[in-house]
C-alpha cells in the first residue's frame, strides 16, 4: 500500500510556511487575499496530485497512455568507482553548445577541457545537415587543440531535447524546442546523424557511444559525488527528474538485453498532466501564462513550477491586482504590462526580503518597472511572489516524494541542478519540509549536483565503456 498522510496535516506544514499578510488598507488586505486564494492548495489537492501522478508513472512504464514519457535511456547502472580514462563530452541543448574532456582516475574527475562554441541562428533554424556538419567542425577543432586528435576517443552525448531511445546510442528526436528548427532532424537517429557528419569530416576517431539528456547526466554527476544518488531533478528554466527504476518493471526495451537489474527512467515530467488531469488546481492565471505561451495547451506541470514561467505568473497576478485598483494606484506602467518583464531571477530577490524580513531587494526591483508604489504594494508584491513560490515547491516536492515512494529505498539521494534550485532563496528549504510530510518513511537529501549536462555526458561514455567492455568479456 502507498503510503497517504492525513490531508489535515499537510495543510498545517502549508499553513506554517506561509505568512500572513498584513496591510494598512484591511479592505484591500482581504480583497488581495481572496484573489490569491485560488493559488493556496490544500493538502487535499496535494495529495490527488500526488495520486495523479504516481498513476501516470505506473502508465508510462508499462506503455500505456500517459502525459509521463517514462522514457528508457537503456542506461542499466551508475558509477561503480572503477571508471578510468578520457572521455569526451558534447554538450546540445543547453544555454551554450560546449564540448568538453574528462580524464578521469577512478571516478576522479583529474583533468578537464571545455570549450564553448557559438551556434548562429542561420545554423540553427538550417538545413540539419549543415547543423551536424558544423557540430563536427568544432569537434575538430576541440580534439586538435587538446592534443587527442590522434587517439580514438568515445564520447557521450547530451542531447537535452525530447527523444525517444532504442538503445544506449540511439536517440530519435522528437520535436525541437527552445531556439532550435534546423529541418530534417525531427524523426531521425541524431548519433547516427552526428556520427556521419564526423565521417564525412575525416581526420579524427570518435565513437559515440551514449546519448543522454542533461537529467540523466545530472544523475551520473550526483552519483560521482554520493554512491546513494538514485534520482536526478532539473529545475532550471525547465523541469524534468530521472530515477533509477527495476528492470523487470520495464515493459519498453528495445535493445538486447544483458540480465540489466535496473535502468534510469527519464520521467519527462514538464507536459503532466496536459489535457485537463490538473485542471482542478488550474486557475485563470495559469490559463493566461499558458495562452500567452510559445507552447500553449502543453508542457501544464512546467507551466507551474520552472524558471521561464514562475516570474510571469507573478507579473500576471500583479496585473490583475492593479487592474482591481488594489495595487500601484490602479495604474500600470509599460514595461509591467509587457510579456515574461518580470523574470523568475526578481522572484528570488523578493523572497530574499520574505526571508529577511526587509524591503530592500523588492524596492530595487520594483524601482526598475518605474510604478507608483507605496509600502502596501511592496508588501503584495513579497505576498504574491511567496504564494507562487510554494505553489511551484509543493508541486515538485508531491511529484519526488511519488518517486520515492516508488524507489522504495531506505534512504536516496536527489541530485539536483538548475538556477531556480540554486538561486531561489526557499526552495530547497520548503522541499526538504513538503517531501518529509509526503514520504516519511523514507530517508533522503537533496545535493547540488552541477553541470550534469556538461560531466554526466563524459561520465555516461565511462560507464558505457565499461559495460561494453564487460558484454565482450562475457560473450567470449
Ligand atoms: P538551463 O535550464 O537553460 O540549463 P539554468 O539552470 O541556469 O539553465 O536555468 C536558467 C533559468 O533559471 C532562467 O531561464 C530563469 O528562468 C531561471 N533563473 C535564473 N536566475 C534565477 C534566479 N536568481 N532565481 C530563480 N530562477 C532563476
Ligand atoms: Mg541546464
Amino acid at each position: 500500500m502507498r503510503f497517504r498522510p492525513e490531508p489535515s496535516a499537510v495543510d498545517l506544514a502549508i499553513e506554517e510556511e506561509h505568512a500572513p499578510l498584513a496591510l494598512s488598507n484591511s479592505q484591500t488586505e482581504e480583497k488581495v487575499k481572496e484573489l490569491l486564494k485560488c493559488l493556496r492548495l490544500t493538502g487535499e489537492n496535494v495529495l490527488r496530485v500526488g495520486d495523479i501522478f504516481s498513476q501516470e508513472m505506473e502508465n508510462g512504464i508499462n506503455d500505456q497512455p500517459s502525459t509521463l514519457l517514462m522514457e528508457n535511456t537503456y542506461i542499466p547502472e551508475l558509477l561503480n568507482g572503477t571508471e578510468t580514462g578520457d572521455f569526451l563530452a558534447l554538450d546540445l541543448g543547453g544555454t551554450n553548445f560546449r564540448i568538453l574532456l574528462i580524464s578521469l582516475q577512478n571516478e576522479n574527475v583529474v583533468r578537464e577541457e571545455v570549450m564553448q562554441y557559438h551556434i548562429s541562428d542561420d545554423l540553427r533554424l538550417g538545413e540539419g545537415e549543415v547543423l551536424f556538419d558544423y557540430l563536427a567542425d568544432c569537434l575538430y577543432d576541440f580534439v586538435h587543440k587538446c592534443g587527442v586528435a590522434s587517439r580514438r576517443l568515445v564520447m557521450g552525448f547530451t542531447f537535452s531535447f525530447p527523444m525517444h531511445q532504442r538503445s544506449l546510442n540511439c536517440g530519435v528526436l522528437i520535436k525541437w524546442t527552445k531556439s532550435f528548427a534546423a529541418t530534417n532532424v525531427e524523426g531521425q537517429d541524431v548519433v547516427k546523424m552526428l556520427g556521419e557528419a564526423i565521417k564525412r569530416k575525416g581526420g579524427i576517431d570518435v565513437d559515440i557511444i551514449a546519448i543522454l539528456n542533461d537529467t540523466t547526466g545530472t544523475l551520473l554527476q550526483g552519483c560521482r559525488l554520493d554512491h546513494e544518488c538514485g534520482i536526478g531533478l532539473i529545475l532550471g528554466t525547465g523541469s524534468n527528474a530521472c530515477y533509477m527504476e527495476r528492470a523487470e518493471r520495464v515493459s519498453h526495451w528495445e535493445a538486447e538485453r544483458h540480465g540489466e537489474k535496473e535502468v534510469i527512467i527519464d520521467i519527462e515530467w514538464g507536459a503532466f498532466g496536459d489535457g485537463g488531469l490538473l485542471d482542478f488546481i488550474r486557475t485563470d492565471f495559469d490559463k493566461q501564462v499558458d495562452t500567452n505561451s510559445l507552447f500553449a495547451n502543453s508542457f501544464t506541470f512546467e507551466k507551474y513550477i520552472s524558471g521561464k514561467y514562475l516570474g510571469e505568473l507573478v507579473r500576471l497576478i500583479l496585473v490583475n491586482l492593479a487592474n482591481h485598483r488594489l495595487i500601484f494606484n490602479g495604474i500600470l506602467s509599460k514595461k509591467m504590462q509587457q510579456i515574461d518583464s518580470f523574470t523568475t531571477n526578481y522572484v528570488s530577490h523578493v523572497e530574499k526580503d520574505n526571508v529577511d524580513n526587509t524591503i530592500c531587494e523588492t524596492d530595487t526591483v520594483l524601482k526598475g518597472f518605474n510604478l507608483d508604489y507605496n509600502e502596501d504594494d511592496i508588501q503584495v508584491v513579497k505576498y504574491v511572489c511567496e504564494v507562487v513560490s510554494i505553489r511551484a515547491a509543493l508541486l515538485v516536492s508531491t511529484c519526488l516524494a511519488e518517486v520515492i515512494k516508488r524507489m522504495n529505498r531506505d534512504s536516496v539521494t536527489v541530485a539536483v541542478d538548475g538556477s531556480l534550485y540554486k538561486h531561489h532563496p526557499r526552495f530547497k528549504h520548503w522541499m526538504l519540509k513538503f517531501v518529509e510530510i509526503l514520504a516519511p518513511r523514507h530517508k533522503f537529501q537533496l545535493m547540488l549536483a552541477e553541470d550534469g549536462s556538461g560531466k554526466g555526458a563524459g561520465l555516461a561514455a565511462a560507464v558505457a565503456q565499461r559495460l561494453r567492455d564487460s558484454y565482450c568479456h562475457n560473450s567470449k
